[in-house]
């Protein structure tokens, strides 16, 4: 007895460990289950906001509403890819680099959100879609719907709804899952060929007055359906304009009619491999801004519109940081465009990002070091030298024939692979929160930690949008219960 006792501090961190790595390991299946419901997200979301009106109440007098919105999308902007960008483009001019400023540094509001989803801590491109566009988590995978199959209206419907003009523009697919979040309702984002009807054929889709990105093969040559959609659209916009190159898109300026412009048959080509014919996202952005604020001037409603950057998540995905931050510059870009071309005292821009990646910016690399190089001061504990940037879980580790890192220094460019620790097949999402920026009206109310979910609420409010607490209703609509939220 006595030797057990001895024995015992001996077992105990054994079998203190094996139970800490069973509970690490074993994943808890129940849900709870009022999170399948929109209604338990709406009114979560609606009680964030009304605490969060509570809190500045006092401090803040900002009475102006928001008559126009762009809510700008950088798809896997993390915290890392903005500051390893912000010392690219420093570096670019010639500069050291770190001190160099993003467009997105002009924002006096900013705070983080919380991206997880109803079953997944670490989220994809379409629950977040639905949460940041239709103030609803649900299941990864699923685009406007919530876990248990409802319809989720975005904020860009209640754009709509109040009158105003709305577009989309995005670098992916039109039918890829950011963009789909604003008009589309599938369980499933690889639904393409749907989506693709839907933004033809159904509210709001068919009553969009801009409509930017690639994707042209979803609304022709792949459906089995019989459908040309793109003819559908001319014959239902008789005086639409279609563009199909940036000489196209600078000709629909005079255009009266809607504006479509489909530059490519999948995604757009990443800004560094693209051609001349291919607009960038700032032009796009410019083409889209200027289109809606003719349109909205005809009867002063103002407009709402979603702008995607959404190639900087496909040079992640490759592990090619070299696209991915040359993607997040082509954003910063156009949210300097967006900045310049509205006015401030009457039109909210909230530019965030969907969810992370897992780029990490490692070691104590001295002021002016090439970003997507080497950094000189830096080896491990064999003596190999290491990039200051690096993945998580990628495609390439640098390892020589007998599975040991070596140095990646002669391999690394700015389109190259860039190493990881764990090797994967391709780079993944990571599930820590990201930053959220505003200015405009009620832009303060953008700040603190976030429920994803919580930001079409914040821009309904900012705007008048929507059947929740307003800046024009300080009651939610009674008439209206949170489960059809409009
Ligand atoms: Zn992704």
């Amino acid at each position: 007895m006595l030797l057990q006792a001895k024995r015992l501090p001996i077992l105990l961190p054994l079998i203190f460990n094996f139970i800490y790595v069973q509970s690490l390991t074993s994943v808890e299946q129940v849900q709870p289950t009022e999170e399948q419901l929109s209604s338990f997200w709406l009114s979560q979301a609606q009680d964030q906001l009304g605490e969060r009106l509570a809190r500045t109440k006092d401090a803040i007098i900002d009475t102006r509403k928001a008559k126009n919105v762009v809510m700008l999308l950088g798809d896997g902007l993390s915290i890392t890819t903005l500051t390893a960008a912000r010392i690219l483009k420093g570096q670019r001019s010639g500069a050291r680099g770190e001190e160099a400023q993003l467009a997105l540094e002009r924002f006096p509001f900013a705070g983080l959100s919380k991206t997880y989803c109803v079953d997944e801590q670490t989220p994809d491109s379409a629950c977040t879609a639905t949460a940041y566009l239709g103030g609803v988590k649900t299941h990864s995978g699923t685009v406007g719907q919530s876990a248990s199959g409802e319809r989720v209206d975005s904020v860009l419907q209640w754009a709509q709804q109040a009158g105003k003009v709305t577009g989309i523009v995005t670098t992916t697919r039109l039918t890829d899952a950011s963009p789909a979040g604003a008009y589309a309702h599938v369980r499933r984002r690889g639904e393409e060929l749907e989506i693709a009807r839907q933004l033809v054929e159904d509210e709001p889709g068919k009553s969009l007055h801009v409509i930017l990105g690639g994707g042209l093969s979803k609304f022709t040559d792949e459906r089995r359906d019989g459908k040309n959609l793109l003819t559908q659209w001319r014959e239902t916009n008789p005086n639409g304009c279609f563009a199909r190159s940036l000489k196209d898109l600078r000709n629909c300026s005079d255009a009266t009619g809607s504006l479509l412009g489909v530059f490519g048959d999948s995604h757009m080509s990443y800004h560094l491999a693209a051609s001349k014919e291919q607009p960038r996202l700032c032009e796009m952005a410019a083409a889209a801004i200027e289109k809606l604020q003719q349109k909205s001037q005809e009867d002063g409603n103002g407009y709402f519109v979603f702008i995607e950057g959404g190639r900087i998540d496909h040079g992640h995905h490759e592990t090619r940081v070299g696209y991915a931050l040359d993607e997040m510059l082509e954003f910063d870009a156009a949210v300097e465009t967006v900045i310049k071309m509205t006015d401030p005292r009457e039109t909210l821009i909230v530019a965030t990002a969907d969810h992370s990646h897992t780029l990490s910016m490692a070691g104590y690399a001295k002021r002016g070091t090439p970003i997507l190089g080497m950094d000189a001061q830096q080896r491990d504990l064999n003596g190999v030298p290491y990039s200051t940037l690096n993945y998580a879980i990628g495609k390439w580790q640098s390892l020589d024939k007998e599975g040991k890192r070596e140095s990646p220094s002669k391999t690394l460019s700015t389109t190259s692979y860039t190493p990881s620790y764990i090797h994967g097949r391709k780079g993944v999402h990571s599930g820590e929160d990201v930053a959220v920026f505003a200015m405009g009206p009620q832009a303060h109310h953008f700040g603190g930690i976030m429920e994803q979910n919580l930001l079409p609420h914040i821009i309904g409010y900012a705007a008048c949008l929507g059947s929740g607490v307003t800046l024009c209703r300080q009651e939610k609509d009674n008439a209206t219960d949170v489960s059809t939220f409009a």
